[in-house]
């Protein structure tokens, strides 16, 4: 794996601990804000209960193809389960769909192996279908490889299962089998069932340090001021100061836009999010058909990330740096000269939060019009 597990010593110790003396608990809730290693960590654990030569400390072997198949998220007593898009609107039958939403997954699956902090991005609303948690069902009903071995269920985000699927999902909380361990991820315990709450084994999972961080981006290749500043606005988050170099993964046509277009939605993502006039909203939503269309609008959000950005490397690194928005270096000179480096970090931070909030269900005048309110317009 690309990163060793870093700054989760507290849950480390208790798995370690859970796995030294055989008493694994039937399920888990790894809590804790999103990019800080869960995965990660269910990861390892699914690696030691799986493994075929566990050490007598309770450390997985490493060597055996059992070790190998879970890195490589290939194990068939491994399940892991992300919540995807529906991707049923665009005029796709629902056999294209289901197949859209394979395709993702085994996407989502390619990405983890190598980088298990891997976030991805959706334009659209994400969510665990009733028809996820069956599948999830039926894998943990089958026998496991091993004789007497144990199935192990991995759910991301867990607190984005729809109704009908958290009550599958309590069900099989419910009629616990033996050797089965399932293993929930979420940002916010409170968006599960109080009656899945109190189920799991609680393990608490906390924000890393910005220093490791900047250090992990560097080692990729980002330009170190760039790192230090991704970093410095992902709150501890690793997935999400790699989120900055993503693109959404249900953009239909992701190349590069044709340049008259970009230059449109570059403008309106200016005029809304970077300097406002004033505190109107819809007409220059709609102006810039970005009232309706979330992947469109996240493209806008982008762009005006980009323009901070630029911003902020102009400040930190001085005239003769490299620009995205090379066109227009005045204008950025000129806000380098206006903006201090915590507004506009700050500004980052909130653009990075509206993206967030209109991927989820705001809607998207009122993540602008909250936006706005925040930059003192209006
Ligand atoms: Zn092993």
């Amino acid at each position: 794996m690309a990163e060793t597990l870093r700054g989760q010593d507290e849950a480390l110790t208790l798995l370690r601990a859970a796995l030294h003396t055989g008493h694994t608990g039937h399920a888990y809730l790894f809590h804790g804000p999103s990019g800080v290693g869960k995965t990660r960590a269910a990861l390892e654990f699914a690696r030691a209960l799986l493994c075929d030569a566990r050490r007598p400390d309770g450390s997985p072997c490493d060597t055996c193809e059992s070790c190998r198949m879970v890195l490589e998220l290939r194990h068939p007593d491994l399940e892991l389960l992300v919540p995807l898009p529906s991707f049923s609107s665009e005029g796709r039958t629902e056999r294209q769909a289901e197949e859209a939403r394979a395709e993702a997954r085994a996407l989502i699956r390619a990405r983890l192996v190598s980088d298990p902090y891997f976030l991805p991005i959706f334009a659209k609303p994400v969510a665990h279908s009733v028809e996820d948690l069956a599948r999830a069902k039926q894998f943990l009903s089958m026998t496991a490889c091993r004789e007497g071995g144990a199935k192990v269920l991995i759910v991301k985000r867990a607190e984005a299962m729809t109704p009908p699927a958290a009550h599958a999902f309590l069900k099989i909380l419910e009629e616990p089998q033996p050797n089965r361990v399932l293993v929930l991820g979420t940002r916010q315990v409170s968006g599960l069932l109080p009656t899945i709450q109190s189920r799991c084994l609680h393990l608490r999972f906390r924000p890393l340090s910005t220093e490791w961080i900047a250090s992990v981006l560097a080692a990729r290749g980002v330009a170190e001021p760039v790192a230090r500043l991704a970093a410095a606005t992902a709150d501890g988050s690793l997935g999400k100061a790699l989120q900055h170099f993503e693109t959404p993964m249900d953009v239909p046509g992701k190349g590069p836009l044709d340049p008259a277009e970009f230059s449109r939605l570059r403008t309106a993502a200016l005029d809304l999010l970077v300097d406002p006039k004033e505190a109107a909203v819809l007409g220059p939503l709609r102006k810039g058909r970005l009232d309706r269309d979330r992947s469109r609008f996240l493209a806008a959000v982008s762009l005006a990330l980009h323009y901070y950005r630029d911003v902020l490397r102009f400040v930190l690194m001085g005239e003769k740096t490299e620009l995205v928005n090379e066109d227009l270096r005045r204008r950025i000179s000129v806000d380098a000269r206006a903006l201090t480096v915590d507004s506009l970090t700050r500004r980052v931070r909130d653009l990075e939060e509206i993206a967030e909030a209109v991927q989820t269900n705001v809607t998207i005048p009122y993540a602008v019009a909250s936006a706005q309110y925040r930059m003192g317009v209006g």
